[in-house]
């Protein structure tokens, strides 16, 4: 099996070691990928900042650079199937769930592309003899961090709004999720980007994480992992005031009223909860249930639940795979226990499927609580895996301060017939995104933010360009003439 290798300044390198990637359902090698240590990062980092310097990329034209994001589109759309595949096997998902991941990479490539010309900056128009304005500039180097659930999706939301903005960038993948990554920086690199624009550091987080947040070389992180890691980079990264965006969990609240149409929201909240393992930021892992309605959702939640076949590979009955590793399983069904422990009331699941092949893998059944209260370790902490809590309000009032009740603030949803309580909910319920009488529809072009310890900054859609760059403030004398302060 071929070693996959570090890339930096146009050149596959090795690194100082190697780590055996593992498809997480089988327990199957898949692939060898290069460990880069201290002195790996500083070579790679290096070669992002010697092209930044060098502004091959930020003199380009947008259109030039447009160009080369539709060719990296093309080619990922010619390998699709491979990287779909490929995709699937490194994080744990079912063929069937990994069809429209390239596609969906792609499409951000094309989108970015698409907008990469929007004139930014602004005149004032205050005075006849001054000519004031304000134009955005790349920061420098960015270095993308990124974690292993949604790899290649994440990958590409985090690489190209830096590069289209002129940036050079250091791509660091989750350890155990690079291949997607490695796929792509090929493709990019067969694309025809210049040297140094676009360069991958494989290697561990606990290893080279406070070396790339420290580097004085470095202007910028964009981070997309756990809040207590991105805490981590946001001190490190203090020591040169690096420009941060921060992409990190959620404990997203999801409110039923009692007259909504519980077809409709049932179906959405296990799409919401389950889909990826439940290990998806966005997971819609609080369920919020209006009294009325309340014990009816939680025996059809628990039914369905009960009903779902795990499996992986192409298996067409399945509906949930593996979850990442064992290291995050065994966190997972130690939360299960907290909650039972805590006095939550467990109605479907609640422990780990070693049914025939399943024990090679981290199969953990869908599992729901009921009757949690917010006080419960299961109702505050992201538990990133398939794990439902179901809280009971009885008026809107209740509903939102639940709702607020965590240090989170990423996402939540409104299931109503009543326009006039979703607009409530929406202006009240502490979130960068909401979603009403629907779950996880979205569009590039819409900017998001997490609100609360789920992040900080911007991305999406044109704010998500600029985000990526600097603003600066220019003033030219249009008739210049002597101050006479002082006599000269
Ligand atoms: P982690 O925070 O563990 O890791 C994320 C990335 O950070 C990985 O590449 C990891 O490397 C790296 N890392 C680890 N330690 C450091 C360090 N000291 N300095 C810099 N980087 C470091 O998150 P997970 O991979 O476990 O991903 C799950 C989390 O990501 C969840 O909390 C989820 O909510 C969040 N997430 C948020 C999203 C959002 O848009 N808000 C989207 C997707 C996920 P390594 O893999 O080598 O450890």
């Amino acid at each position: 099996m071929e070693t996959k290798k570090l890339f930096y300044g146009g050149k596959w390198v090795e690194g100082a070691s190697t780590r055996a990637i593992i498809n997480p359902a089988t327990g199957e090698v898949i692939s060898t990928v290069a460990e880069a240590d201290a002195s790996d990062a500083e070579k790679v980092i290096r070669a992002a900042r010697d092209a930044f310097d060098s502004h091959i990329w930020s003199d380009m034209s947008v259109y030039e650079r447009a160009a080369l994001l539709v060719r990296t589109a093309e080619l990922i759309e010619q390998n699709a199937d491979r990287i779909n595949k490929l995709e699937a096997d490194n994080s744990g998902k079912l063929y069937a769930h990994a069809t429209t991941e390239a596609a969906g990479a792609a499409a951000l490539f094309r989108y970015y592309a698409g907008i990469a010309s929007i004139p930014s900056g602004k005149t004032f128009n205050n005075r006849s003899d001054l000519f004031v304005m304000t134009v955005r500039q790349p920061i420098g180097v960015c270095a993308a961090i990124i974690p292993w659930n949604y790899p290649l999706f994440t990958t590409a939301l985090s690489i190209v709004p830096p590069l289209v903005a002129g940036n050079t960038v250091v791509l660091k993948p989750a350890s155990i999720t690079p291949c997607t990554a490695i796929v792509l920086v090929e493709l990019m690199e067969r694309a025809g980007f210049p040297a140094g624009v676009i360069n991958l550091l494989t290697g561990s987080g606990s290893v080279i994480g406070d070396l790339i947040a420290e580097s004085s070389l470095v202007d910028q992180i964009m981070f997309t992992g756990g809040t207590d890691t991105g805490r981590r980079v946001m001190s490190r990264a203090s020591i040169n005031i690096k420009r941060l965006e921060l992409e990190l969990g959620g404990k997203s609240p999801v409110i039923l009223f009692d007259d909504c149409d519980k077809d409709v929201a049932v179906d959405n909240v296990l799409m919401g909860i389950y889909s990826g393992q439940g290990q998806l930021c966005t997971a819609g892992s609080r369920l919020i249930v209006q009294d009325g309605i309340y014990d009816e959702i939680v025996a059809r939640i628990a039914k369905a639940s009960d009903k779902i076949k795990l499996g992986y590979g192409d298996d067409s009955e399945a509906g949930m795979c593996s979850l990442i590793s064992r290291e995050h399983m065994e966190q997972v069904l130690g939360y299960i226990e907290k909650g039972k422990k805590e006095g939550a009331r467990l109605v479907s699941g609640g422990y780990r499927d070693t049914v025939g092949d399943l024990a090679r893998g981290f199969f953990v059944r869908p599992t729901v609580f009921a009757d949690v209260t917010n006080d419960m370790t299961v109702a505050q902490e992201e538990i990133f895996g398939p794990v439902l809590v179901i809280e009971r309000f009885r008026t809107l009032d209740e509903a939102v301060a639940i709702a607020n009740g965590t240090k989170y603030g990423l996402a939540g949803a409104v299931y109503t017939n009543d326009l006039s309580k979703a607009e409530q909910v929406i202006r009240r319920v502490r979130c960068g995104v909401m979603w009403v009488n629907t779950y996880l529809d979205a569009i590039f072009d819409a900017p998001m933010s997490g609100l609360g310890q789920s992040g900080l900054g911007t991305i999406g859609g044109v704010v998500g360009i600029e985000s990526f760059t600097e603003q600066k403030q220019i003033n030219i004398k249009l008739h210049p003439c002597k101050v006479g302060m002082f006599e000269s």
